[in-house]
């Protein structure tokens, strides 16, 4: 989706994924190799006038290696900090953010403490390589505590307070090599299972927005960050705590392609590159809708005027995001309406198999 919005800007592209045949291999050309590949990793990088990412697992001496032939951009440190859930949470208190009370955890002595001091219902997290609810374990009563141990031990840990929010949101901004920064309206995300399914601006109320924005800056400062930063918050009365934050672009913020007007893709490329970034207000109604695990009806998809299909090419297998669709209305009922209706095609179609 990076190429696909760099391509009008005149851009080029060359990918790195040691995964053969990855999505982004049908654009362009693609380097399969390990990430510890020194002469596959300079083949790539040579003559780029520029690096990005956007998975947040590459690893750090990976990105810190590439800025040899090219600057890179997230910074690798900003990448350091978000590999762990640790450090990122840290870092969020340290700037004045709000949190759910967290602890580290590394032995089950640690476990126990952690739950005495925070208290249950809890959530056990990997700090690293964690995503879409993976590596987290939900603590109720004191006796899964057991359980939870020997399901994540040995991994080191985080243990947060388990929070009974009022909505997911989340906040998309966007800094450029000169510092000017954009973000984006407030998106409202809606999980199941820990995979992400629905993404909407939401109509918050303008003081939400502006300490989601005032938050961001702060991270943002703090990095020197340049490029797009997803950063993920639970409202709970009328506050934002920080759960986590993802330097790349995100999910959530897919809608930004048909629903603002610059998408996040695109502001992103414009950041990296030093160039000015593009607005980000809404156009019109719009919502994200992912495709997960099975494929639905393509044609009853398509007859939804407004309804537009994203598929990245992905093998379909349990629980991956192999596509999304975009709905984007001038009036809000009516987006509302449509993206029903959608849901109801992508149910059924994820129920009985539907046609790839
Ligand atoms: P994460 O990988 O931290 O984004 O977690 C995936 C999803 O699990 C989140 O989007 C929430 O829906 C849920 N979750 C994670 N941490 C908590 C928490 N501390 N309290 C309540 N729900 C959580």
């Amino acid at each position: 989706m990076l190429a696909l919005a760099g391509y009008p800007l005149g851009l080029q592209f060359r990918f790195f994924d040691p995964t053969p045949n990855a999505p982004a291999g049908q654009l362009a050309e693609q380097i399969v190799a390990d990430y510890a590949d020194q002469a596959a990793l300079e083949r790539f990088a040579r003559g780029a006038d520029v690096v990005t990412y956007e998975f947040e697992n590459v690893p750090v001496e990976t990105a810190q290696w590439l800025e040899q032939f090219a600057p890179v951009y997230p910074p690798p440190a900003a990448l350091h900090t978000a590999q762990d859930r640790l450090n990122e949470k840290t870092l969020f208190q340290q700037l004045g953010l709000l949190t759910p009370p967290f602890a580290p955890v590394n032995t089950a002595q640690e476990l126990q403490a952690a739950v005495e001091k925070i208290g249950l219902p809890a959530v056990l997290k990997t700090r690293r390589l964690g995503y879409d609810g993976k590596g987290q374990f939900v603590l109720k009563t004191p006796e899964d505590l057991a359980a939870a141990w020997q399901t994540l031990g040995g991994a080191p840990l985080v243990l947060e307070s388990f929070v009974a929010f009022e909505r997911e949101i989340s906040v998309l901004a966007v800094r450029n090599r000169e510092g000017a920064t954009a973000f984006y309206p407030l998106v409202e995300n809606q999980h199941a299972e820990g995979i992400l399914r629905l993404s909407q601006p939401s109509g918050n109320s303008s003081l939400l927005q502006f300490s989601a924005e005032e938050f961001a800056q702060r991270i943002l400062n703090s990095l020197n960050y340049v490029g797009l930063l997803a950063i993920e918050f639970f409202e709970k009365d009328g506050q934002l705590l920080a759960n986590e934050m993802a330097p790349r672009v995100h999910n959530s913020g897919h809608w930004t392609i048909e629903g603002a007007e610059t998408s996040q893709f695109e502001n992103h490329l414009r950041a990296v590159l030093g160039w000015p970034l593009g607005p980000t207000h809404l156009r019109g109604h719009a919502a994200m809708l992912n495709l997960i695990g099975e494929l639905p009806d393509v044609e009853q998809i398509l007859a939804i005027p407004n309804a537009h299909l994203h598929l990245y090419g992905k093998t379909p297998r349990a629980g991956r995001k192999l596509g999304h669709i975009t709905v984007r209305e001038p009036e809000k009922e009516m987006m509302q309406s449509k993206l029903k209706l959608l849901q109801k095609i992508v149910e059924k179609g994820a129920s009985v198999g539907g046609k790839p």
